[in-house]
């Protein structure tokens, strides 16, 4: 099936631009999706480009792009977007629709951990939102020092067609925002990602003030500095069967 790898939809996530450039040049379709907040080394212009699709060709800059780029994914089948974070995870990959040939994709790049948006956290703005099969990929934190052989070894078993089994994927739901109550308001060191929280347990503190988990959850993305006045994603993890009916039951309603 023809695929095509997206980078740089968030102009400063730069570490997959230079694996593929360093390793994979002449063997991968590949396109930068936002060149002009690449070299500016910023996340966007005017608008999130991750939530300017379907894109409006009379709307704002990134919204102008989205237009072109729709243009150019209708070509191929497959449509890997990938993403860096500001925060440390382990990489995981990003769904908002879930079907066969979206599980193969996650099962073809060897990803160990799959994060699906319930419907009421999804923007329906992003880009995965607006293409037949396509899926985010967050690789792991921009500047770690493990996340450009990450981002390797995931392409290498892409192209040589290493899949691994279903039963080997940990599958997450996200069904909240864990929101700031205060400007000041961190997370405790203990909350890590993919590390279970107990309700009870203590979660984030504003100086002496200490805030507690309400019911148990996964973190996703905690301390990601993208995400103004959120702490992290929360997210419940369930079984193949329950993921695959989750993602059916909101397939009709999307
Ligand atoms: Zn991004």
């Amino acid at each position: 099936m023809k695929t095509i790898f997206i980078v740089s939809v968030h102009g400063d996530e730069q570490a997959p631009l230079k694996v593929i450039k360093e390793h994979f040049k002449d063997r991968l379709k590949y396109l930068v999706a936002h060149p002009e907040a690449f070299k500016k080394n910023v996340r966007y212009l005017t608008t999130d480009l991750n939530r300017s699709f379907p894109g409006r060709v009379d709307g704002s800059k990134e919204e102008r792009i989205v237009v072109k780029l729709m243009k150019k994914l209708n070509n191929y089948e497959r449509v890997i977007d990938l993403h860096t974070a500001t925060c440390d995870t382990l990489p995981f990959a990003i769904l908002t629709k879930v079907t066969k040939d979206h599980l193969k994709l996650v099962s073809l790049l060897g990803l160990r951990r799959v994060v699906c948006m319930e419907k009421n956290i999804a923007s329906g703005k992003a880009l995965i939102d607006h293409i037949p099969i396509a899926i985010s990929v967050e690789c792991g934190n921009e500047r770690s020092p493990a996340t450009p052989s990450n981002i390797k070894k995931m392409i290498d078993d892409y192209l040589n067609n290493k899949s691994i089994s279903l039963k080997r994927i940990e599958y997450y739901t996200v069904f909240e925002f864990l929101t700031k109550k205060t400007e000041k308001e961190r997370l405790v060191k203990k909350i890590q990602p993919f590390k279970l929280v107990k309700k009870g347990e203590i979660v984030s503190r504003n100086n002496n003030e200490l805030h507690t988990a309400k019911f148990n959850f996964y973190p996703i993305l905690p301390r990601e500095k993208n995400y103004k006045d959120i702490l992290c994603l929360m997210a419940k993890k369930v079984c193949l069967k329950e993921f695959k009916e989750i993602s059916s039951s909101r397939e009709t309603l999307l």
